[in-house]
């Protein structure tokens, strides 16, 4: 039987109504042949509760605590799920990560997962069953605790399954119809992409459209997934959605496919840092040991043998920052005169494999920020992306008048 991955994010799973509705659509595919693999998240909040309530309890916490706690909003919905596909008569069964099991490394909260034996979903299929729902997100340590993927985890969990079944496809169901040029709830002139290529639909992800984890879509690309995003509260039809496929498939030629934001950012800036060899990796190696994801670097034009570096990480790693970066300089390994960190900022970027080919996008998108009195306090660039840090107030208004200036509206 041919395999198809199914993956319902939280908003498609918040209710019982919800997983009925989206329990019927299995049923479609069921029907139609399939042994299907369902990969269900959290319902719709229940993931930030938990979190939450982590991080009430403790600051610095054990992260494979925190794994023990969030997980388990997963573990719900995949009962749930497979109990409202038996009530349709639909031979069902849910696995939690463990069982399948999904193996990972020890990276707690943002594991990678390492393989995924098939035997004993495969024996279940042979057997009759005809959905395996599964708990995304999670995923077993070599030493036998619960991990999880990072937050968006189970779009990963669905491409992971979709390469190691050798699935037909993987589709995403979730709350919005498809990949748009920009979050349609900030300019309602976003407009619905029918495909969008791996490497852009790998920056839009990373850049904070939050549509796909980022690391589902390096999978895909990886792996050749064919990647469907989709609406769970829409007609089915077959050309639904928006496909996320190879480069070579696209025809449209414009330098810019979207307009990505990231609201919770922060600029840390270490003033007055020794201008030597070693000092970028003085900082940012404890960075990374403490898991900052550090995005944006500046370093400053030294003068008199010091200068400022200046980098940007999510907000809610600013405490962690600041520890990481403290306890640096009380070992003496670097030496600053101040931590400073400015918590209201976000980034806006202008993505397109367009990019390659045509000049002038840079010029373009800065003039654009300028007439609309947009001060850029960061620039960073890359083959198909340009990304400014701005203040957090003007993010809305950077990215309408973006998506202006690149016509984006037009098909
Ligand atoms: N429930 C997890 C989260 O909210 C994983 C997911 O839904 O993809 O991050
Ligand atoms: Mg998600």
């Amino acid at each position: 039987m041919p395999v198809l991955v199914m993956k319902f994010g939280g908003t498609s799973v918040a209710t019982l109504d919800r997983i009925k509705r989206a329990a019927k659509r299995v049923g479609v595919e069921v029907a139609k042949g399939y042994d299907v693999i369902v990969i269900v998240s959290a319902m719709s909040g229940k993931t930030n509760e938990l979190v939450g309530w982590v991080n009430e309890t403790s600051k610095f916490y054990d992260a494979r605590e925190y794994d023990a706690v969030v997980s388990s909003g997963e573990n719900v919905t995949a009962g749930l799920m497979a109990l409202t596909l038996q009530e349709m008569d639909v031979p069902a069964r849910s696995w939690q990560g463990w069982q399948v099991p999904l193996k990972t490394n020890s990276a707690h909260s943002q594991a990678r997962i390492e393989e995924i034996p098939t035997d004993n979903i495969s024996a279940k299929f042979a057997e009759g069953m005809k959905v395996a729902v599964v708990a995304g997100f999670q995923g077993i340590s070599p030493e036998g605790r619960i991990t999880t993927l990072g937050r968006g985890g189970s779009d990963t969990t669905a491409v992971a399954f979709a390469a190691a079944f050798g699935a037909e496809r993987c589709d995403i169901y979730t709350d919005v119809d498809g990949v748009y040029t920009t979050d349609p709830r900030i300019t309602d002139k976003a407009r619905k992409l029918d495909k969008i290529a791996f490497e852009e639909m790998l920056e839009l992800a990373s850049l904070g459209a939050k549509v796909l984890q980022t690391r589902s879509v390096e999978l895909a690309m990886r792996f050749g997934v064919r990647l469907r995003v989709l609406s769970s509260f829409e007609e089915q039809s077959d050309e639904a959605g928006t496909l996320v496929c190879a480069e070579e498939e696209i025809m449209e030629n414009r330098p810019v496919s979207g307009i990505a934001y990231s609201r919770d950012e922060a600029k840390m800036t270490l003033i007055s840092v020794a201008d030597r060899p070693g000092i970028a990796a003085a900082i940012f190696g404890p960075l990374a040991e403490a898991g900052i994801n550090v995005d944006m670097i500046i370093q400053n034009i030294a003068e008199e043998g010091r200068t400022d570096m200046t980098f940007s990480c999510p907000v809610d790693q600013v405490a962690r920052a600041e520890k990481a970066l403290n306890a640096a300089k009380d070992s003496g390994d670097i030496n600053f005169h101040d931590l400073v960190a400015d918590t209201n900022v976000a980034k806006v970027s202008a993505v397109g494999i367009g990019m390659r080919s045509q000049s002038g996008v840079a010029a373009q998108m800065f003039k654009t920020l300028s007439d609309e009195g947009v001060n850029i306090k960061v620039i960073a660039t890359s083959e198909i992306k340009i990304s400014v840090l701005i203040d957090r107030k003007y993010m809305e208004l950077a990215v309408q008048a973006l998506h202006d200036a690149f016509e984006l509206e037009k098909a």
